[in-house]
């Protein structure tokens, strides 16, 4: 059997640093706001290449609490990919905002600067670009296309820790970022938690009170706005400063698997492969194929023990969530021809050569056999 993930592979090498980590959160009593989490935000920020960093409980409130201290709300437009994992719009729509969706690049699934320029109106305030599957979005044009209507430019990074688009990091690229650490994420916690970092000080004040119920650094019961309750607990932040050492060691080796992959799958007619755009370095959270007989694909691999997925089966505009914005089929051709042809095979640092070998194999065979 070869799974799609394998978290237990991962902690099998590290579990004696975990368990010290969390030993030591135990024995200090302090479970929520210390030492682990502020550490953890420094460790975090320097790796992305800016100065702030706010640890908040999930990668969607990581969104939503960006979008809030951005001023983003009822009366307001995001311009959002119509290919990504649902949070990225459900955060504009919690804060009270209008998602309005844009296509995707065919080669690179991400934003296409022109499609989101051609949604921009009086009431755009912003554009979230997701680095999809670990590949950077199109961020120089972008940047200018925000700079341009004085919009702010925010990164869903969630699939993107480590990844870099002219070198920089990602996270460094927009007025904000965010970043989940859901345990299958490149960067995984032992559960919920994510992190918003940015350039400015003001907008990094404003999450972490927002966060913490309205209170200011210092603060008790002074209250000063409406806020929510959602940090990094002291457990996860251990835990993720243990595994933030090991991230580029782990991207690296899923940068090597995605090219073995690469070079066995490239000849197959019958797929099409992710093109890394030439200013993108990316970290490969998913390795996704394209394949018009994709479920027949799927189907077979399950039955040689191989796990695969798809990520994502529908574009955003045609969730039964959003059908109240009135999208219909046929409004973005790419991210729905994705949708029906995207399948992840597995990918996670601990996978063997031979495995990957086994797979693309099986791939060939599967393919083969139905043509004759
Ligand atoms: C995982 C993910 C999120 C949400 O993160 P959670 O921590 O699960 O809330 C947002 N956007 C993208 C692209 C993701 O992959």
């Amino acid at each position: 059997m070869i799974p799609l993930v394998d978290l237990g592979a991962q902690y099998a090498v590290i579990r004696d640093e975990l368990q010290r980590a969390v030993d030591d959160v135990f024995q200090s009593g302090t479970f929520v706001l210390g030492p682990q989490a502020k550490a953890f935000e420094t460790e975090f920020a320097a790796a992305c290449g800016v100065p702030y960093a706010v640890g908040v409980g999930n990668g969607t409130d990581a969104l939503t609490l960006a979008l809030r201290a951005l001023d983003v709300g009822p009366g307001h437009e995001v311009i959002v990919p119509a290919s990504s994992f649902v949070a990225t719009a459900e955060a504009v729509c919690l804060v009270g905002a209008r998602p309005i969706f844009a296509d995707v690049s065919p080669e690179t699934l991400t934003l296409t600067p022109a499609a989101a320029a051609a949604c921009v109106t009086q009431r755009t305030r912003a554009i979230i670009a997701v680095h999809l599957y670990g590949h950077p979005a199109e961020m120089d044009a972008l940047e200018v296309l925000a700079r341009q209507h004085g919009l702010a430019l925010v990164e869903d990074a969630a699939q993107a820790h480590g990844a870099r688009f002219r070198g920089m990091p990602v996270g460094s690229l927009g007025t904000a970022a965010c970043f989940s650490f859901f345990p299958s994420k490149n960067l995984g916690a032992p559960g919920d938690a994510g992190i918003v970092v940015t350039n400015d000080s003001l907008l990094a004040q404003r999450v972490r009170r927002l966060a913490n119920h309205g209170r200011g650094a210092g603060e008790k019961y002074t209250h000063a706005v409406v806020g929510t309750n959602s940090r990094l607990d002291e457990i996860h932040a251990a835990c993720l400063r243990v595994k933030l050492g090991r991230l580029t060691g782990w991207n690296q080796r899923r940068r090597a698997i995605a090219q073995r992959y690469d070079a066995r799958l490239r000849a197959h007619p019958a797929l099409t492969l992710q093109v890394v755009s030439p200013q993108a370095e990316p970290v490969y959270h998913l390795y996704v194929i394209r394949t018009a007989r994709r479920d027949e694909l799927a189907k077979k691999l399950a039955r040689r023990g191989i796990a695969t997925g798809v990520h994502y089966p529908a574009p955003l505009h045609l969730l039964e969530a959003f059908a109240g914005l009135g999208y219909r089929r046929g409004d973005f051709p790419v991210s729905e021809r994705a949708a029906a042809e995207v399948l992840s095979l597995p990918m996670y640092p601990e996978m063997t050569d031979r495995q990957v070998d086994e797979i693309t194999n099986a791939i060939s065979q599967i393919l083969e056999d139905t043509i004759s």
